[in-house]
């Protein structure tokens, strides 16, 4: 039989690069597309000698112009750091509404099914906890993180839209913090900013009084769960987390531990809109995937910090 290609967008990336092994080592052709803006090539530097892999570098917010068939998107590409919004905000709200749109053009012209990487920020500062997909969300729209917000709400939007109206067969997964080797060390998110912080011996920095919550994923088990939803009957949104959820200053004083490093901790200003509480409510994922997250949190963040420390923990 012949082999199915994927288009995987944002496939140079922490969770596209992921997905690229994944789908490479299940059998199928890989179309990796990225911009680069926040991806990598040594995220895929290890594929590129591969019969079944192919790069090719391409900003998804301009037209996608692909010859052969492709039977699967899935659409990865976006900044997804609230450091990066910052830097990128026009990019970040390109690449979820022209990009979101240009490739769901592609997938209804290839026929091919497509998977939309949403986000718990739809939710916002979320007022219902833990977070269910029913949940309309609490976002700012003109706040410093409206632009990748409002840019994944218009995306689950217009995915839908795409389905009801062009029958095109769509996934929504609501992704949460997610960690694991890969992120960019220096790409602003609590977990890379840490585990730097902590191999340097410089004060790790929590924000606020650390009380705010985020419940953290490893990427394998993310990764089980994606590949477990393309091939699920919903065309609605599922989330995929790991339930058990942590104050900032808790895994701050894991990570010391963990380290074993002389670091401290310095308090910095709560950035703008920062969530209070997040935590996914996963039942439907449970149910519908027969899925639940297996890497507790300590193992995946020894799995991390050895990555960062290969790296020279620069
Ligand atoms: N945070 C922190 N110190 C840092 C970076 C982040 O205390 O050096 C906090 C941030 O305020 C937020 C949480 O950690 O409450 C998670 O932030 P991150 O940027 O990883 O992603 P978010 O979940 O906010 O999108």
């Amino acid at each position: 039989m012949d082999k199915k290609t994927v288009l995987i967008t944002g496939g140079a990336g922490f969770i596209g690069s992921h997905l690229c092994d994944r789908f490479v080592a299940e059998g199928f052709k890989v179309l990796c597309m990225d911009n680069l803006i926040t991806g990598s090539m040594d995220n895929i530097k290890h594929l590129m000698n591969d019969n079944n892999f192919r790069f090719i570098e391409h900003n998804v917010s301009k037209f996608i112009d692909l010859g052969e068939d492709v039977h699967f998107v899935m659409h990865f590409a976006s900044p997804a750091s609230p450091d990066d919004y910052l830097k990128f905000p026009i990019p970040t709200l390109k690449v979820g509404s022209l990009g979101t749109h240009n490739v769901l053009g592609l997938a209804k012209e290839k026929k091919a099914r497509f998977m939309l990487a949403s986000t718990s920020e739809v939710y916002g500062d979320p007022l219902v906890h833990p977070q269910p997909e029913s949940y309309w969300g609490h976002v700012n729209p003109v706040g410093v993180r409206g632009c990748y917000d409002e840019a994944k709400r218009f995306s689950e939007a217009i995915t839908m839209a795409y389905h009801r109206m062009h029958k095109v067969d769509t996934r929504i997964v609501r992704i949460f913090n997610t960690y694991g080797p890969r992120m960019r060390m220096h790409d602003g998110r609590v977990v890379p900013n840490f585990i730097y912080q902590a191999l340097n011996n410089k004060p790790l920095t929590v924000y606020g009084k650390g009380r705010q919550t985020r419940s953290f994923c490893y990427v394998s088990d993310l990764v089980e769960g994606i590949f477990r939803l393309l091939f699920a009957k919903t065309n609605d949104p599922v989330n995929l987390g790991n339930p058990n959820e942590f104050t900032i200053m808790q895994l701050a004083k894991l990570l010391i531990k963990q380290t074993g490093t002389k670091s401290k901790i310095v308090y910095k200003p709560l950035p703008q809109d920062d969530p209070r509480q997040r935590q996914p409510d996963i039942l439907l994922a449970k149910k519908l995937l027969k899925w639940k997250p297996l890497i507790e949190l300590e193992e995946g963040l020894n799995t991390t910090i050895g990555y960062f420390r290969d790296l020279g923990g620069k």
